[in-house]
């Protein structure tokens, strides 16, 4: 799933190769990922459009069309984006994967946006700007980590009173909007908390320890990843800590990287680094 890092990335990139071009030709490979809301085709609506800019909004990402389209993308586990340049798209008999559900082509010599999603669990909806609550989960988006909204004080009153455990906490969209799996667990990491602590057991202290662990993760994991350079459909997350490491050592103490669930979602963190809080759960530290 990409996560905030990697959608301010595909923004940034879109804004810089598409905005203000319009679109030529539209084809439909995967009906059932493109949801219109309106009664027109969604491909007759979009050819002529011009985009005028790309937007995040938590975990969406929001292309603006001129006439007061726009096309909302929830990328979820397998959606992404390709940009296939021109010269590459105008080669004969280019061939389009299986995973290909969406083309939108721009007027800059037959460049191609590639929506890919092979288990089709991604939605895109076609939408007038007016109309844009009418998006499923658009509305509840929770408070988001790299805006001016979040401070100290509001993340405080999210944490306080909520009964979550931390990693729980951290991928529901309704607390913070555009954290996934990977980015919850570095950060957890990176703050010294034990994924399966409840929020409420937090004090003032460990808040505030978490809340800046938020803004420093994802702040250096945006850099990195702009840093690469990388083309948009590639995840970049080879940098990451903890994330998918079980069996390795700790970057910071050396220690085993564990792996376990919580609630659905796996986690993986340092048992040494992120001490259990609490009697009721495992001491992974005695775990060999
Ligand atoms: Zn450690």
């Amino acid at each position: 799933m990409p996560e905030i890092p990697d959608l301010e990335y595909i923004r940034d990139t879109l804004n810089w190769r598409l905005a203000g071009a319009r679109i030529v030709a539209v084809q439909v490979y995967q009906p059932i990922v493109l949801r219109s809301m309106l009664r027109e085709e969604p491909a007759r609506l979009l050819v002529g459009q011009k985009l005028q800019r790309c937007e995040r909004h938590g975990p969406f990402l929001r292309l603006r069309f001129s006439a007061g389209l726009s096309l909302i993308c929830h990328f979820m586990l397998s959606g992404r984006f390709e940009l296939v340049e021109a010269a590459r798209s105008q080669r004969p008999r280019h061939p389009v994967p299986k995973s290909a559900c969406l083309a939108l082509e721009f007027e800059l010599q037959g460049t191609r946006l590639i929506y890919h999603d092979p288990k089709r669990m991604g939605k895109l909806y076609l939408v007038e700007d007016v109309r844009l609550a009418e998006v499923p989960r658009w509305s509840s988006v929770g408070l988001a980590p790299l805006s001016p909204a979040f401070t100290l004080t509001a993340f405080q009153s999210l944490v306080r009173g909520n009964r979550a455990q931390l990693k729980s906490f951290l991928v529901n969209d309704e607390n913070l909007a555009g954290i996934g799996n990977a980015y919850a667990d570095e950060i957890l990491f990176e703050a010294g908390l034990h994924p399966k602590t409840l929020c409420s057991k937090l004090d003032a202290a460990a808040i505030k320890l978490w809340y800046e662990s938020i803004g420093r993760v994802l702040d250096a994991a945006c850099r990195e990843v702009r840093w690469r350079g990388e083309p948009i459909e590639v995840k970049v997350r080879d940098f990451l800590k903890v994330r998918n490491r079980a069996g390795e050592p700790c970057p910071r103490c050396g220690t085993t990287i564990r792996r376990a669930g919580v609630r659905g979602f796996d986690a993986f963190f340092c048992p040494k680094c992120q001490p259990v809080q609490g009697k009721t759960f495992i001491d992974w530290s005695k775990i060999k």
